[in-house]
């Protein structure tokens, strides 16, 4: 039941882990596998993999499905037609390679180990997400974006390498190397579906290896505040969202000192006690302290709702400071709050789209309507608007990231207790997301304003008629002009589509 092989140990139901390792993060997710195998080397995970290829297979219950952090957002992991699981969480080593003249981090590390062990060890950063208990695994195959994106990019703008097992149409398991600049045309198509074309879909990453990241950062600036929705009426609403847009538009150019600024605005709805504003910045770039709050005066400019100190955390931001006034915090200290992050005893369900301009006047009326509205159970729900462009807007190279013009990205969240059926949640959200991109079929689809959605945050709706009338269907909205690509790649690693879910990139038949 629990014997370590060179295939790694298996958990089989029965086992106390079991049920534990058969849910995602998002307790909406369960899956009742023959079981679990946890690996931790590539060798292990070949092993795993061919292991469970040669299994006989109930055709309805056959797919077999890889988890480094388990936070994804749809079924693609835990799910009844599920056979096995492969969890690649204790491959999570972080080092110099000198052979590859890079950092290599194993595909188990989450977001707390990247930044503390690259700080720690090596004085880097990776610009990815902030919740420390995500995994690199699903995140940077996704493309990975976080608070410092504005200043370095996206975490595929370093990547140079990356170690995958894959499966040959004989159902042979290899292990094989892509690299960036690799001489042949197949491996560095590989390489390139990895910079952004999303986890699950063409074998199971164990390694990446990243070039020229840039120096850690010693200390951040951080301001939480909040307007009080007590105050709050629709004409202050409009005029927050439209400063936060166009200061965000308005300030990409190199050499701009506005440039590196992140901000958050949590456009949460009226039941929460504030709508928040969280800023960030390196404390170690010129004048940040003087940029951060330059850039508070022009987003706080409603005359009659003030702006305080954030009070409650939203969505999957813990506070950190809880202060309108900068704080520096030394980014040794960042990755250690773990225990902040406390969002896995609730189930959620997510969506996303990326901008071009600030939001639109219909946009910013239906998140108006939807979230001002008095619900009939108390709502724990944000439209979440990130600060996008600058540096991600200038990649270093060739990425399968699609969406590189866009100046914010916005994340449509909403929460409800595990015990829940969600039924009222879901309802609200699909409501409020068919009206904010009414005018285009209920989806943001590719064009002036909006730039379609972000595959590290997947929505099953996207797929459905119900609630996508554009005629562009969910692979369009997450990859645009690169699905065609994407699917060549699919076809020559992964002919017999071992690997799927209700969003993989389908092979070319
Ligand atoms: C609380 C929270 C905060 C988040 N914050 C951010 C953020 O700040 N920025 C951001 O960009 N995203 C963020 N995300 C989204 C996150 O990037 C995605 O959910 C990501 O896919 C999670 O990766 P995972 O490995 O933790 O999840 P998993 O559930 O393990 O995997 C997600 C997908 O990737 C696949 N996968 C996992 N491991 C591998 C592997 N080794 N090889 C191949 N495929 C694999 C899985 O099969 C699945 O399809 C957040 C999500 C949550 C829940």
């Amino acid at each position: 039941m629990f014997a370590s092989e060179s295939a790694g140990i298996k958990v089989e139901p029965g086992h106390p882990l079991y049920r534990g390792l058969s849910r995602g993060f998002n307790p909406r997710w369960a899956a009742e596998p023959d079981y679990i195998r946890i690996v931790s080397s590539a060798e292990e995970t070949r092993g795993a993999l061919q292991a469970a290829l040669r299994e006989r297979a109930d055709p309805g219950r056959d797919r077999i499905t890889v988890r480094s952090g388990g936070h994804a957002y749809e079924d693609f992991v835990c799910a009844p037609d599920v056979r096995v699981i492969i969890d690649v969480a204790p491959m999570n080593r972080i080092h110099h390679d000198p052979a590859m003249d890079a950092v290599c981090i194993e595909s188990g590390a989450t977001n707390g180990d990247i930044d503390r062990d690259l700080v720690k060890g090596l004085g880097l950063l990776l610009p990815g997400g902030s919740c420390p208990t995500v995994g690199a695994g699903g995140h940077i195959t996704g493309g990975g974006f976080g608070l410092f994106s504005r200043q370095h990019g996206l975490t595929v703008d370093y990547l140079y390498a990356v170690e995958v097992a894959v499966v040959d149409a004989r159902r042979n398991v290899e292990l094989v190397t892509a690299r960036r600049d690799d001489g042949d045309d197949g491996l560095r198509e590989l390489w390139w579906a990895h910079t952004g074309g999303g986890g699950g879909n063409f074998g199971i990453v164990t390694k990446y290896w990243f070039r020229d990241l840039p120096p850690a950062p010693r200390h951040i600036l951080r301001a939480e505040a909040g307007w009080p929705w007590a105050h709050m009426d629709e004409s202050a609403f409009r005029e927050i969202v439209h400063n936060f847009g166009t200061f965000f538009r308005d300030h990409q150019e190199p050499g701009d000192p506005l440039a590196g600024m992140f901000g958050i605005l949590l456009l949460t709805h009226s039941s929460s006690k504030q709508v928040g504003l969280i800023t960030q910045i390196d404390a170690g770039l010129p004048d940040a302290e003087d940029a951060l709050r330059e850039f508070t005066g022009r987003i706080d400019t409603p005359s009659h709702v003030d702006l305080t100190d954030l009070e409650e955390p939203h969505g999957d931001h813990p506070l950190l400071v809880g202060s309108r006034e900068p704080q520096s915090v030394p980014w040794t200290v960042v990755p250690r709050i773990a225990g902040l992050w406390t969002n896995n005893d609730k189930a959620g369900k997510y969506k996303s789209a990326y901008l071009r301009e600030p939001m639109p006047d219909d946009q910013v009326g239906a998140a108006w309507r939807r979230l001002s509205a008095r619900p009939d159970v108390p709502r724990e729900a944000v439209v979440q608007v990130d600060s996008y462009g600058s540096a991600i807007n200038r990649p270093p190279y060739d990425t399968a990231v699609a969406q590189r013009d866009s100046v914010l990205k916005l994340q449509h969240q909403v929460y409800w207790p595990e015990c829940g059926s969600g039924e009222p949640h879901l309802a609200w959200i699909r409501a409020l997301y068919s009206e904010m991109y009414a005018g285009t079929g209920g989806v943001p689809v590719p064009g002036t304003a909006t730039d379609g959605c972000y595959v590290n945050y997947p929505d099953v709706d996207l797929g459905d008629p119900e609630w996508n009338t554009s005629g562009t269907s969910w692979a369009e909205l997450y990859y645009k002009e690169h699905y065609p690509r994407l699917q060549q790649v699919k076809t020559q690693w992964d002919p017999g589509d071992v690997f799927r879910h209700a969003q993989s990139i389908r092979p070319l038949v």
